[in-house]
């Protein structure tokens, strides 16, 4: 798809998640946050849900999660323009809960359509959740910074929420050193593609 297809796509499911009524999470909204970046992005990330700073202004990841997000993309010299962003979730849950089961399904059907749509080489999960959605069964402490291919052939690397650094400070370098890998594994994934070989993902 072309880059101005992807980008009326986007849109036109940007509209229709702004004026959805599917779930009850519509009616204490201020903003929807359908998700934002470059339609052509090798990357997506994907959060869980909006928070109170994304609900007020319609984009995901602005509040100090996003602020430390951008730091780490600083460290790989990448920006937010070279990425896309979305969520799990359109809408911000009240008192930032986590989204019930059926708000994520009623949800699921637009990130499905992005993702299509983008088609991005890999997708980087952000926090345990975002990961169990794709990745069922498991664990953030052992998974984190270590991309696994489904059988599906997608490519994903769950990474932990950007939010928790700012819990444990110390856990900081840990965050920027799984971050780090993305450039090495796209590299990988290209390899993978321009050979017949398969090449293990896993070790990184
Ligand atoms: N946390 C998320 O998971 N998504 C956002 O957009 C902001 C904070």
């Amino acid at each position: 798809m072309t880059s101005e297809k992807k980008q009326t796509a986007l849109a036109a499911i940007a509209s229709e998640i702004a004026t959805c009524q599917k779930c009850q999470l519509h009616k204490q909204r201020t903003k929807t946050v359908p998700g934002s970046g470059n339609p052509d992005a090798e990357v997506l990330f994907i959060g869980e849900a909006p928070g109170k700073s994304e609900d007020l202004q319609g984009e995901p990841f602005i509040g100090a999660a996003g602020k430390f997000l951008n730091q780490m993309l600083e460290s790989i010299n990448w920006r937010r323009e070279d990425i896309f962003i979305a969520n799990v979730v359109k809408c911000r849950p009240p008192d930032n809960r986590d989204p019930e089961p059926a708000e994520v399904k009623t949800c699921w059907d637009f990130l499905a359509k992005q993702i299509e749509i983008i088609a991005p080489k890999l997708i980087v999960t952000l926090g345990r959740h975002s990961m169990n959605r794709f990745l069922p069964g498991l664990k953030i402490s052992a998974a984190h910074g270590k991309a696994v291919r489904r059988k599906d052939g997608k490519i994903f690397l769950p990474l932990y929420h950007p939010a928790a650094a700012l819990y444990s400070p110390s856990q900081k370098e840990v965050h920027l050193i799984d971050f780090a890998k993305i450039p090495k594994i796209l590299e990988k994934i290209s390899e993978i593609s321009n050979s017949d070989k398969f090449t293990e993902l896993d070790e990184n």
